[in-house]
């Protein structure tokens, strides 16, 4: 009976939270003793996990062929190497990172002395989406054990087979008192949002970061969302159509699209667009042959839902090429739309597999106008020869990141924070802002007693005393 029912389901949700309840505590308990302080503790852990990366590098590649049918280079490159390069750079400047800063003491409160030093945070939870998921889960994981936290990592559900190689190999790899994977989809992560944590860091999409939001009010915890929207390439005349073409075919078409910074959609300024369709058809033959479906470097759609879904956003506007697919391999072929209605389904929601709709616009301020009407974009990127369309893109528009000349590739800049803005999120990380992110920089001030120059402070206020 329905009764039944939803008594078991109560049930099922009470032994999730108590699970959940039970590994946070069990972290907590772990930090509270010291644990994860040390700086070898935590420099170990990186190594561990560089170690784990490398000796199993196989597991994890054949995993994420099977989720997404990702290439093994592509997987190594946007993946696990890319992880690796985060705790290298992470394992070369933390030292200089955890040193404590002096800051200058104003004359009326001298002698003291003033500095700011980081501490971790507590236990942090992560949450991670399939479309990387494994980069996606392990270099947030590098920042929160690089600051001294615990944490719990929840993978994407959606990623089976990366899930269920992290829930294997980070328990054996890491510290097991220090590192937990959960696994599972929305009970789980329900139960876990439901402990109070230090920090909760979420990937993934705007409405369960609404929910991953409240959650975490409940308990006063931060939040850092990674969120995703719709990311334009502005493409101007007087850009090399040829070289950009390549590079918005390789930006959007790699992992199938599949990617939050992802060119969503191409502004053609002026002429552009007619003379940009085929260079682009032009530059999806170059990397993928004639036939993309044989291509071993062209991943495929996550599962049926975003296959139908993806099909659903097809017959608009003109097709420059693709459109061709096969619901039983979820593949879907390389598709441009060029004169797509800036109204059209296609153009109201982030995209997120490998269609590329090129919509018109007369100049760039019809460009600009354009993006600052619609939701703050996680990544802007602009094809342009001329420094005055740079700058007026850089002081009149507001995303995540901004790239001239290539997409997606400020992510490997280990110097640069990645995160959004507004609608495509809150927080950022990648590097040194990894540790801005997973610790709280506490304040410092040490006076001496004596000599007790703040006595001219104190009441009573008679006159000659000196204001502060
Ligand atoms: P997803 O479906 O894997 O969800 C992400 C995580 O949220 C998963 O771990 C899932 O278990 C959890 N989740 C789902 N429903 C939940 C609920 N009701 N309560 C609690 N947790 C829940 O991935 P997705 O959201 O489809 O990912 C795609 C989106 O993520 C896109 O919008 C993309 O742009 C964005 N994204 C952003 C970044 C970034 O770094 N900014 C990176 C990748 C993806």
């Amino acid at each position: 009976s329905a009764e039944t029912l939803s008594t078991d389901a109560a049930a099922v949700a009470a032994a999730l939270d108590a699970d959940a309840a039970a590994t946070v505590a069990r972290l907590n308990s772990a930090f509270a003793a010291g644990r994860t302080r040390p700086v070898a503790w935590r420099k170990a852990q990186l190594r561990a996990l560089r170690r784990l990366l490398v000796e199993q590098e196989a597991v994890f590649a054949a995993a994420l062929w099977a989720d997404l049918g990702k290439n093994a280079t592509e997987a190594h490159t946007t993946e696990i190497g890319f992880t690796l390069n985060e705790i290298d750079h992470t394992l070369r400047h933390l030292d200089r990172w955890l040193r404590p800063r002096r800051v200058p003491v104003p004359l009326a409160l001298q002698p003291a002395r003033a500095r700011t030093v980081r501490e971790p945070l507590g236990t942090v939870l992560i949450i991670s989406p399939w479309n990387y998921p494994l980069q996606l889960a392990l270099s947030p994981l590098v920042g929160a054990l690089a600051a001294g936290n615990t944490a719990v990592v929840k993978p994407s559900e959606l990623a089976p087979a990366t899930s269920a190689a992290l829930a294997e190999w980070l328990p054996r790899a890491l510290d097991p008192r220090a590192v937990a994977v959960v696994e599972g989809g929305v009970p789980q992560t329900t139960a876990l949002l439901e402990q109070r944590f230090d920090h909760v860091f979420y990937t993934g999409n705007g409405t369960v970061g609404r929910i991953v939001m409240t959650a975490a009010a409940r308990h006063l915890t931060p939040v850092t969302l990674e969120l995703g929207g719709k990311s334009p390439v502005v493409v101007e005349p007087g850009a090399d159509l040829a070289a950009a073409a390549r590079r918005i075919v390789w930006g959007k078409f790699m992992n199938a699209g599949q990617t939050c910074v992802a060119p969503d959609y191409v502004l053609a300024v002026g002429d552009t667009g007619p003379a940009l369709e085929p260079h682009l058809t032009a530059a999806i033959r170059e990397m993928y042959g004639t036939d993309p479906a044989a291509s071993p470097d062209y991943g495929r759609v996550i599962n049926e839902r975003h296959f139908d879904r993806l099909a659903g956003l097809l017959g608009e506007g003109r097709l420059v090429t693709g459109g061709d697919r096969d619901r039983a391999t979820r593949y879907l072929a390389p598709t441009v739309l060029a004169d797509v209605d800036p109204d059209a389904p296609v153009m109201r929601e982030e995209i997120f597999g490998p269609i590329l709709p090129i919509v018109r616009v007369p100049d760039l301020d019809a460009a600009i106008a354009f993006i600052t009407a619609r939701d703050k974009p996680l990544a802007l990127y602009a094809f342009t020869g001329s420094a005055r369309s740079k700058a007026r893109l850089l002081a009149e528009t507001s995303s995540g990141a901004l790239n001239f000349g290539v997409p997606t590739a400020h992510l490997a800049v280990p110097g640069l924070p990645f995160g959004g803005v507004g609608g495509s999120g809150t927080g950022g990380y990648h590097g040194r802002h990894s540790l801005d992110t997973f610790s709280h920089t506490k304040a410092v001030l040490d006076k001496p007693l004596r000599a007790d120059t703040l006595r001219l402070a104190y009441p009573p206020f008679t006159a000659g005393k000196s204001r502060l």
